[in-house]
């Protein structure tokens, strides 16, 4: 048994407890919360910490397969070049690609992630997924916009699927990779998969300005990279309607939806998706807005219609390090008003119950193993990370 102590203890299902002690079983197990003034705080053997404890962190979004893309692609160009990039480097040796992603697994592993939302095209990663310290949630992610080849693709979807929950007894679920990216008919077979058996499913979601442009006019930097790749997009027409609120009248209602990075949502659309929550998770990946498009999405303004927001790294060839800590403190840098509560219920519980993984992480609730973050040098007296914020699990 452990007795873990701190100047606060952030639970993420309940409001921070300023001098708290966490029991934790042998096995990590949390057994109790108890607050410092009752007789079971008196008690010896605590082990006592400078900062904060946290449940271990929830990473929702997260490409290992292109870990080693690491510094090959220029920051700051926009998403139509950094996806021209993509394509033409993400090809290599099966050994590095797996040895890459093994070496971010152990990266997230260091910074205190413990579980993930990971996008799959291929099988390469699927066992350095399984019995490892993370809990992951495979989405293995299709994509084509030839009406005629939606059979075919989703049945390469489907093996793959299969393939992971099957052999690797892992969980997993089919996801589109962009609005600009799928057809109505590949859409609508995703879509009955996902009906057929429920689980979270995610997508790149106005990530820059050029979807917006692609969905208004039919036009656009954007559509003519897409051209360029060799894809016929004559027959492209916008469906009339913003690309997110095409997906979410696509997708099925009753599951859990993860619209990922929403850089350049409009407002209104901010205000009609809020209307499918709560099954609508905003997932944030701070790191990599800045990283491809020198922006990120206005939080504030998020925040007047919602809370529901989860937060993804990316993957490192869009990013610099795979640490949920580090997207928050961007956004604590860039949002100083939001609360440190609320970063860290982010982080962490609202992460979990996005990839429906907060039966045994997320929060410090008796009977769940969630992992203990110790977050330390953040400013303690105004309640806000710093540049200099570290974590350091203690699990
Ligand atoms: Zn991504």
């Amino acid at each position: 048994m452990r007795k873990l102590s701190a100047n606060y203890i952030f639970p993420a299902s309940s409001p921070p407890i300023k001098n708290g002690i966490l029991i934790l079983d042998n096995n990590g197990k949390v057994k109790d919360l108890i607050d410092p003034g009752s007789d079971a705080g008196k008690s010896e053997n605590i082990e006592v910490f400078n900062g904060i404890l946290v449940p271990g962190f929830v990473n929702t979004h997260t490409h290992l397969e292109l870990s080693h893309l690491k510094g090959k692609i220029p920051a700051g160009t926009g998403l139509p070049r950094f996806i021209h990039e993509i394509r033409r480097l993400r090809e290599n040796d099966e050994t590095i690609i797996r040895d890459a992603a093994a070496t971010g697994i152990s990266e997230m592993e260091r910074n205190g992630i413990v579980a993930a939302g990971d996008i799959s095209n291929t099988n390469i990663c699927f066992p350095l997924k399984v019995n490892g310290k993370i809990k992951f949630h495979t989405f293995v992610e299709v994509f084509g916009l030839i009406p005629k080849e939606a059979k075919e693709k989703i049945k390469n979807g489907l093996k793959l699927l299969t393939l992971i929950k099957e052999k690797f007894s892992h969980p997993a679920s089919l996801s589109p990779h962009a609005p600009y990216s799928v057809s109505r008919e590949l859409l609508t077979e995703i879509s009955t998969c996902i009906k057929n058996n429920p689980a979270p499913v995610t997508f790149h979601n106005q990530e820059c300005m050029e979807e917006i442009e692609m969905f208004s006019f039919n036009t656009g930097k954007l559509k003519s990279t897409l051209e360029k790749t060799g894809l016929d997009m004559t027959k492209w027409k916008s469906p009339g309607k913003s690309s997110l609120l095409w997906m979410l009248s696509n997708l099925p209602g009753e599951t859990k939806i993860l619209p990922v990075h929403n850089t350049y949502t409009p407002v209104k659309d901010i205000e009609t998706a809020s209307k499918y929550e709560p099954h609508v998770y905003w997932t944030i990946c701070p790191g990599a807005n800045l990283y491809i498009e020198k922006r990120i999405p206005d939080i504030y303004t998020l925040l007047l219609y919602t809370d529901n927001i989860t937060i993804g790294t990316d993957s490192l060839a869009s990013n610099h390090t795979l640490s949920v800590l580090n997207e928050l403190i961007t956004l604590h840098k860039h949002f100083p008003d939001i609360t440190l509560e609320k970063l860290i219920n982010w982080g962490t519980l609202n992460g979990a119950k996005a990839l429906n993984l907060d039966k045994e992480t997320g929060s410090f609730e008796t009977g769940k193993k969630p992992g203990v973050n110790l977050v330390y040098q953040l400013d303690l007296q105004n309640m806000k990370l710093t540049k200099d914020t570290k974590v350091k699990p203690l699990m």
